[in-house]
């Protein structure tokens, strides 16, 4: 989720759940049981989602597998995800996401949240209509939840891991298994986190956690919600490196807050990405 707290604070937090189903299942005569158990979890639980934090009149969407949506989206729900498309990739979304919500929280936070199906194999995409009308505002937050689709896919986690077995897990252990070695969060931890003798664990949403952590190191973190675990710390420092100015990336960071959004650089498919969204988006961003 990426919320929004006064003026330039801007705060995020993702959530998931995680349910272990056999590849063999899906594959066999099974999968369209599984696909309305499935169905109906999901719902369930992201209509208690989209309770707590006040979204109303959610609109909810299947996406078809050229990225389109069933039912046709209207309005500005659809100007969201046709963002969204561009953003991400016709093909990337086709093939990680599997449902859209567009809903009106004015009172709320929110902007958006990505959460993932059970399986971790695909996300539904929320949007909180009423905090969509600022442009730059939702690229950076679509960038935002992209970067959690990315970090959490099902490649990210040891396979074995993924029915449960975490015993063995030398890296972090979230959710939905354990993280590779190479994985996003697990080399941005190492680098970032592992050195501090305490800090708010992996599924922290605390936003008091998170501004005490962040008043003590400040210098670190480029907003305070990147203060509330190492997953949002990732996705607010990826969204940085994505949409900051080219002029002057680091302007107002601190010395551990540069060096996580330049530690992007050395993932040339992160480069791309960036690249990317800067020319698909450049007229949102006010990059022409
Ligand atoms: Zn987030």
């Amino acid at each position: 989720m990426r919320r929004f707290l006064g003026p330039l604070i801007v705060i995020a937090v993702i959530a998931g759940i995680f349910l272990f189903v056999a590849n063999d299942l899906l594959s066999g005569g099974f999968a369209d049981e599984f696909d309305e158990l499935s169905d109906r979890t999901t719902d369930d639980v992201l209509t208690v989602l989209d309770d707590d934090e006040g979204f109303s009149d959610v609109q909810v969407f299947d996406v078809l597998a050229d990225a389109s949506l069933e039912p046709q989206a209207e309005g500005l729900a659809a100007e969201a995800w046709q963002l969204w498309v561009r953003l991400a990739g016709e093909e990337n979304v086709a093939q990680l996401v599997t449902q859209y919500r567009a809903g009106e929280a004015p009172q709320s936070s929110a902007l958006a949240y990505v959460f993932q199906d059970p399986g971790i194999r695909q996300f539904t995409l929320a949007v909180n209509l009423s905090a969509a009308d600022d442009e730059a505002q939702l690229v950076s937050t679509l960038v935002h939840e992209w970067s959690h689709v990315l970090s959490l896919e099902v490649e990210q986690f040891d396979e074995s891991s993924l029915e449960g077995d975490v015993a063995d897990c030398a890296t972090l252990v979230l959710t939905q298994g354990c993280l590779t070695d190479e994985s996003y969060l697990w080399q941005f931890y190492d680098e970032f986190w592992a050195g501090y003798s305490k800090h708010p664990d992996v599924h922290n949403d605390s936003p008091v956690l998170a501004e005490d952590f962040f008043t003590t190191h400040s210098a670190d973190f480029v907003s305070e919600y990147a203060a509330t675990n190492p997953l949002e710390d990732f996705a607010e420092s990826v969204t940085v490196f994505v949409v900051a100015n080219d002029d002057d990336p680091f302007a107002d960071l601190g010395d551990t807050a540069a060096l996580k959004v330049e530690f992007f650089e050395q993932y040339p498919e992160l480069v791309d990405w960036r690249e990317h969204v800067r020319e698909v988006a450049a007229v949102e961003l006010g990059l022409r």
